[in-house]
């Protein structure tokens, strides 16, 4: 009997661990007598992260080992707690869930990030497609940030990226979005333009920023600038498509001198 209930507990964990849950340091078998324990480093784990999909995924774990406890013998007089307990859980990780998906928007800079990114494409995309309109998508990467954040720190490097999302959201049309969509790289969406009026827009921010933010770097006043991809999404074209094409420009832009916008191939 006993050894049933512990193959049933190793077969919810297995489950839980090929659900992607993996980054936490399990026992194989779970037994009543450290169920708490093992929940007070669940909740240290919980206590250390600040990202909502690992909570979601530690209280996966730690949800499925109290369902786990219900077919224990040694907790029997302790049903009603555990159903509770299970009752918690579930409402807790709902609600995370929930907050998670109103979180769009890059706490540091206020851009939107990748969530907000996927969101704000797909639903420019599908505009674009209805009134037969281009969606332009630009990818943008700071020159030289690694020598910035190693000569002025990576506080100054914070500032420097803040300060470009505040000149975007002043360059661009109120239409216009911007979203961070890695480290230093971000990405902007224009609604219904053609090539010409996209790179005059990247050259109008380019010069804003040189204007605007100006660094001593090596003995020099020097512009903080960045390289750009610039492509035009073609009907139906999916996000990471037209985004890889973006990409291959921007290359491109690296590697002919940097500060500068290369539009991309179709
Ligand atoms: P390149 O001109 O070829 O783009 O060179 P680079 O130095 O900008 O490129 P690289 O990818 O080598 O370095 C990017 C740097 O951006 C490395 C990383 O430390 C820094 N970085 C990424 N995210 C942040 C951030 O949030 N704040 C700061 N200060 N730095 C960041
Ligand atoms: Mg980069
Ligand atoms: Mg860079």
């Amino acid at each position: 009997m006993q050894e049933a209930i512990k193959q049933k507990q190793r077969r919810l964990l297995r489950l839980v661990k090929s659900s992607g849950a993996t980054k936490i340091d399990q026992k194989s078998v779970i037994d009543s007598d450290d169920y708490y324990q093992q929940v007070e480093r669940y909740a240290e784990q919980i206590r250390k992260t600040s990202s909502a999909d690992e909570i979601i995924s530690i209280l996966d774990i730690v949800l499925s080992e109290t369902r786990g406890l219900r077919f224990s013998n040694e907790v029997f007089s302790a049903q009603e707690q555990v159903k509770l307990a299970e009752q918690k859980i579930e409402s807790l990780k709902s609600e995370l869930e929930q907050l998670r998906g109103l979180v769009q928007i890059d706490q540091m800079t206020g851009a939107l990030n990748r969530r907000g990114l996927d969101e704000c494409f797909k639903r420019e995309a599908a505009r674009a497609d209805r009134n037969a309109q281009s969606l332009g998508v630009i990818l943008i990467d700071l020159d030289n940030f690694k020598q910035i954040n190693d000569n002025l720190g990576h506080q100054y490097g914070d500032s420097v990226l803040i300060n470009l999302v505040t000149l975007a959201k002043e360059t661009l049309r109120p239409t216009d979005s911007i979203a961070r969509f890695g480290g230093e790289e971000f990405v902007i969406l224009l609604p219904d333009v053609e090539m010409e009026e996209a790179l005059t827009i990247v050259h109008r921010l380019q010069n804003n920023l040189a204007r605007n933010s100006l660094l001593q770097l090596n003995d020099q006043e020097t512009p903080i600038t960045f390289s750009a991809g610039v492509a035009l999404r073609t009907f139906g074209e999916y996000q990471y498509s037209v985004i890889s094409r973006a990409d291959k420009a921007l290359y491109q832009a690296k590697r002919t001198g940097k500060n500068r916008a290369i539009p991309a191939l179709t």
